[in-house]
């Protein structure tokens, strides 16, 4: 599986979902419950999402389980459901996956700082996100993805607990803001520098997604581009939420979003997605600009 997806990576630019969390969130199912118990509460729901996604041109969606890792869970007292809401989760995008397209485990931060700046130790982290990766590559993904990653440092630790679990072919994507002084990690880290880490760390694919819009990430792609000879994914948020009249809506538009596409796969993106406020329609675009890119 992982030869087989590297290569589908070297003919052509592979589109990775957008959003299912906003979606969640903003499509009138407006809960002030974790996106995760949806999996278990509104599964159709769920399902039905992610069949929109493929139908949209994803070869690659990301299973509903962001925030499925034991310390994040705990956070809402959910910690008890680990299993079921990540199998659930998994299945979910499985039953509507056609032949020859993916499902990915997605993993995010776990909420909690390292030490000396929280009270996680490295290893009870790397463990954290083993419970999670076991569960995912247990209900069968083809590949896992971390994303949304602020700390270099959990990265890695995440990465590890991955490695633990079992032989996957895996992704970190990082989240950067834009500085005076350039595009940081909210922990201070650079493009070169988590670049350069992941690669050390063995990770198959690099990716930056969330925080930045489709406009401001062109940027940010030479610049990963650059740093790192690894395939790169790239998944921007469609602008910044807005909130009229009681919900809430993103700034860019799909055809705004999906011209932008042309430029990040120019920049060098071997794979793009769209992250916060992206939804089918955005995929869609993006799929028939790059089809005639
Ligand atoms: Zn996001």
């Amino acid at each position: 599986m992982r030869d087989e997806f590297l290569d589908e990576i070297k003919n052509r630019t592979i589109l990775f979902d957008g959003a299912i969390g906003t979606m969640l969130m903003t499509t009138g199912h407006a809960s002030t419950k974790s996106p995760i118990t949806f999996n278990l509460e509104q599964p159709d729901l769920v399902a039905e999402i992610h069949r929109q996604y493929y139908e949209a041109g994803s070869d690659v969606v990301t299973a509903n389980t962001f925030g499925g890792n034991p310390l994040k869970l705990a956070a809402e007292g959910l910690e008890q459901q680990l299993d079921p809401l990540n199998r659930e989760g998994v299945r979910l995008t499985r039953t509507v996956c056609p032949d020859g397209k993916f499902v990915a485990g997605d993993m995010g931060p776990c909420g909690k700082l390292l030490k000396p700046l929280g009270d996680v130790a490295p290893e009870d982290m790397q463990e954290n996100f083993f419970l999670q990766a076991k569960v995912l590559i247990d209900a069968g993904v083809d590949l896992i993805a971390i994303e949304t990653m602020y700390s270099l440092q959990e990265a890695l630790a995440a990465a590890s607990g991955v490695r633990k679990a079992g032989d996957i072919l895996l992704l970190v994507s990082m989240t950067f803001t834009k500085t005076p002084n350039g595009l940081f990690t909210m922990m201070g880290e650079n493009i070169a520098r988590c670049a350069s880490s992941l690669e050390d760390a063995g990770i198959d694919i690099i990716g930056a997604n969330c925080t930045l819009n489709s406009r401001d990430i062109i940027g940010l792609t030479t610049e990963l581009r650059a740093s790192t000879t690894k395939p790169i994914l790239i998944q921007p948020n469609a602008g910044q939420p807005v909130t009229r009249k009681g919900a809430t809506y993103y700034e860019q538009t799909p055809s705004e979003f999906a011209a932008d596409a042309k430029k990040i796969k120019d920049a060098g993106a071997d794979m793009i997605g769209g992250c916060c406020g992206t939804t089918p329609e955005f995929i869609k675009e993006v799929a028939a600009a790059l089809s005639d890119h």
